[in-house]
């Protein structure tokens, strides 16, 4: 984590210390969450819609902050510690994440995408580990206050900053790469989420592009080819690739650069080899074609800085994924349960209906799907498309839970007939009719939007049998 003195952050964040005596009070990491206070901290008080860190800037001092950021047009600044007086503190937070980085100045690898960030910065980290010293994004932080927050808890001996960069509009993604200017940047893919905000597929392509604009010059893009739309976007007039950028694209189609060859799946997950590397087979511990397709964007940044197919090997050996992305669960009585109840897009839902229609299983392979939320005007024709797109063949029952998913239990009945579709809006009752539905041989598969709360459908299950 940072450790700087006050002379140094109000340099490094555009601030002025308070007190003259506190110059060389000596801050050790950083903390916006005045309930989470470590000793000697720089507390950060942010402003939001709903509440104002600086009504706790005192209490965090007290609790063992060395000193807090000030906003100047919030009143007087609490005594009992250091203050550094700026302007807007979630600049400066920023300014400070920045500056910390180039004087830290590890290499950069920014991931974004529609689906799969979190699994392929988790990836990339697993690969660059065996060589490199690295640090990656905790969970989900990744946006404009959780990336400065997770630079500023890196170490100055980082070698390799492996950074998710999330979005819901435009612009966003250009400041984050601003702040972190990477060296290689990953584009997994282009979904539908934020349709609402962003309004077509095309917008959400350019947000993404917004990434490889931030690169540092002679910077290397990689990108999910089996998506026309970001060539289409890096075509514009409007695009600016930084000087000398090259570029990769990875995906299924054997168009792309990189291509998965020899893909199998087997109850420990896939096996596949690249198209680049034929002659190494590598095994993935996780399910569905749409993880290969992240592992070798994975791979690309991997190979970029010279990990040998050993250590690649090793790597997704020890993969850990952050929970609730399609893990694989086990009930006592042997029920398999696949919990990607983490949250849910139209791309990510069929993703995962694949990988439950994959699964090798002598019971009935189940799908119990709830709401993808935000999805704008198309809402109902993407839940309608959902439907449609469950195999009658490969899935046995679907049980839809909420009011958009009812529109994939109306598709779906014409294929399924009506007798192996259930839908509901109330969801114990969604539990009492799966669990007598359920038998240990089957596999359940639990997807919906983070609002929806799925997996507590799922505990129940766990539970049961
Ligand atoms: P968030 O926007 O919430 O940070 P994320 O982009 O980090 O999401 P993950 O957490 O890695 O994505 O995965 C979210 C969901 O997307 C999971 O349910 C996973 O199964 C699915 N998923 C992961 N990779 C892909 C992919 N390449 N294509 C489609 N779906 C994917
Ligand atoms: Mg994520």
């Amino acid at each position: 984590m940072i450790t700087r003195t006050l002379r140094n952050i109000a340099d490094m964040c555009g601030g002025e210390v308070f007190s003259a005596e506190d110059m060389n009070v000596k801050i050790a990491g950083v903390v916006t969450d005045s309930r989470k206070i470590t000793s000697d901290c720089l507390f950060v008080p942010l402003a939001g819609d709903n509440f104002d860190g600086h009504h706790y800037g005192a209490a965090a001092l007290a609790a063992g902050a060395a000193a807090t950021l000030w906003q100047k047009d919030k009143g007087t600044a609490p005594e009992g510690g250091g203050v550094i007086l700026v302007e807007d503190t979630l600049s400066a937070l920023q300014k400070l994440a920045a500056a910390y980085l180039s004087e830290i100045a590890p290499q950069v690898v920014a991931v974004t995408g529609s689906n799969g960030k979190t699994t392929t910065k988790d990836m990339i980290t697993a690969l660059l580990e065996g060589q490199f010293k690295v640090h990656k994004t905790q969970g989900n932080f990744n946006n404009h206050i959780g990336l400065p927050l997770t630079v500023l808890s890196m170490h100055e001996d980082v070698e390799i900053a492996v950074l998710e960069m999330g979005m819901s509009s435009r612009g966003e993604i250009a400041l984050l790469a601003s702040l972190a200017a990477p060296d290689v940047a990953v584009i997994t893919n282009v979904g539908e989420s934020h349709l609402l905000q962003l309004g077509s597929r095309k917008e959400i392509a350019r947000a993404k592009l917004e990434i490889a604009e931030g690169l540092k010059p002679g910077g290397l893009l990689i990108y999910n080819g089996d998506e026309p739309l970001l060539a289409e976007v890096m075509a514009e007039a409007s695009f600016h690739a930084p000087e000398g950028m090259h570029t990769l694209r990875f995906g299924i189609s054997t168009d792309n650069d990189d291509y998965p060859t020899g893909m199998m799946t087997h109850s420990g997950g896939m096996t596949f080899t690249s198209s680049l590397h034929k002659e190494r087979a590598f095994t993935l511990p996780l399910p569905g074609r749409h993880n290969v397709v992240n592992a070798l964007a994975a791979l690309a940044v991997a190979r970029h800085f010279g990990v040998t197919d050993d250590h690649v090997e090793d790597g997704l050996k020890r993969l850990k994924l952050t929970g609730m992305r399609i893990e694989v669960m086990l009930t006592s009585s042997g029920l398999t349960l696949l919990n990607d109840a983490y949250n849910a897009s139209p791309t990510s839902m069929k993703a995962a209906i694949d990988v439950l229609q994959s699964m090798k299983c002598t019971g009935s392979r189940i799908a119990v799907l709830g709401d993808m939320l935000e999805l704008g005007p198309d809402e109902v024709r993407f839940h309608q498309k959902i439907g449609t797109y469950l195999d009658p063949e490969e899935t046995d029952l679907v049980f839809a839970y909420g009011p958009l998913s009812a529109h994939i239990a109306e598709t779906a009945r014409d294929k399924f007939g009506a007798e192996r579709v259930f839908s509901f809006t109330d969801k114990a009752e969604l539990t009492s009719v799966l669990i007598g539905k359920c038998s240990p041989d089957d596999v359940v598969l639990f997807k919906a939007s983070r609002g929806m709360r799925l997996e507590e459908v799922l505990h129940s299950l766990n539970k049961h049998f």
